[in-house]
């Protein structure tokens, strides 16, 4: 079994009970719930671009579908499908099956079931394309409605997944790790690879964050789209940072970089009114989840991020841009 049409019925065809026509047909047919607005988003996964040719592919496919569902929790989105455009340089059905388990778990655990998509043989490389389909209901959760006042929050822990691909990349290079950095890439490996959407944040942030993002290029580089589209301004304190435990903390330099500039991050981050902070609180509690207030929203223009003296930090961290000449690659 190796054709094209086998591949797609054996590792891209399941029951859907959530859409009228799924998987089969030459499209996908969803009646949408009443009352609601469709949210689309799609993410693109190059091979050696955006992860490397050896990783896991259980690991690959929760992840492929993982930064899709961030897109939809950032909007407050109940997902509803899911499509996958995928590449491939030949038929590998161990490959497939565990790229197939991976996104197929998260899928379900989610409630997007793959609805639809297209598979072709590429001349080299793994291209994945995932488009997802959410609902949302007015009013929307925008990145333009952040205001002067707002708490600036963020949810878990910033820092791990910049880290674990600084590690990986080195070792790649050919250098050989030390024991704690071995321990170090063992501890933040996961955040990298098995990234978690929050969904649940998401819907929960409805009725009371001002705008909310999530975070795949790096905290100062997302936050400042938020800031550009509401027309504000922010200060963040270095000291309140959730910074990820496992990370040393004598190279206060790659510290500050992988924390306010790393990206793959993929929590939210989000501005409220003041007057939100307890029953922030309890969906922290109830989720659970940890959300921590790192800022605040000021009239005007630009982002301050204060250091432990509270010195503004002159030269922040950038994040991740396709098109800059690149620090270094993304995953
Ligand atoms: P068409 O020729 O009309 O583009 P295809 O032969 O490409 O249709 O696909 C047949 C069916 O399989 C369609 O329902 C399509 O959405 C689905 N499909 C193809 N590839 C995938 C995939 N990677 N994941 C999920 N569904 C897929
Ligand atoms: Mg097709």
């Amino acid at each position: 079994m190796s054709g094209e049409f086998d591949l797609i019925r054996q590792f891209f065809t399941r029951p859907a009970a959530s859409v009228d026509i799924a998987v089969g047909d030459d499209c996908a047919i969803l009646t949408p719930t009443a009352g609601t607005s469709l949210a689309v988003s799609k993410d693109l996964l190059l091979e050696e671009r955006h992860f490397f040719s050896d990783v896991d592919p259980e690991s690959l496919g929760h992840k492929s579908l993982a930064v899709n569902l961030s897109d939809l929790a950032a909007m407050g989105a109940t997902p509803r499908g899911c499509l996958l455009g995928i590449a491939l340089p030949r038929y590998d059905a161990d490959w497939l099956a565990a790229f197939s388990r991976g996104f197929n778990r998260l899928a379900d655990k989610y409630q997007c079931p793959l609805i639809g998509g297209d598979t072709t043989r590429s001349e080299h490389d793994i291209v994945i394309s995932v488009t997802v389909l959410g609902e949302v209901t007015q009013p929307f959760l925008l990145r333009s409605r952040a205001q002067p006042g707002d708490d600036i929050w963020v949810s878990g822990t910033l820092g791990a997944a910049d880290w674990a691909l600084s590690l990986l990349l080195r070792q790649k290079a050919g250098e050989i790790l030390n024991e704690r950095e071995i321990q170090t890439l063992q501890a933040t490996r996961h955040a990298l690879e098995w990234p978690e959407p929050r969904v649940a944040l998401g819907l929960a942030l409805r009725p009371l964050a001002h705008a909310v993002i999530d975070l795949s290029d790096g905290l100062v580089q997302d936050l400042k789209h938020i800031l550009h589209a509401s027309g504000v301004a922010a200060v963040l304190y270095e000291s309140l940072m959730p910074v990820n435990l496992s990370l040393p903390d004598d190279d206060p330099q790659q510290l500050r970089q992988s924390v306010l500039g790393g990206g793959d991050v993929y929590e939210l981050c989000f501005t409220a009114p003041q007057t939100a902070r307890a029953a922030l609180q309890a969906i922290a509690a109830s989720l659970p989840v940890t959300l921590t207030r790192i800022g605040e929203v000021h009239v005007g223009q630009g982002l301050r991020v204060l250091d432990a003296a509270q010195q503004d930090i002159s030269a922040l961290p950038a994040g991740f841009d396709h098109f800059r000449p690149a620090r270094r690659r993304k995953p």
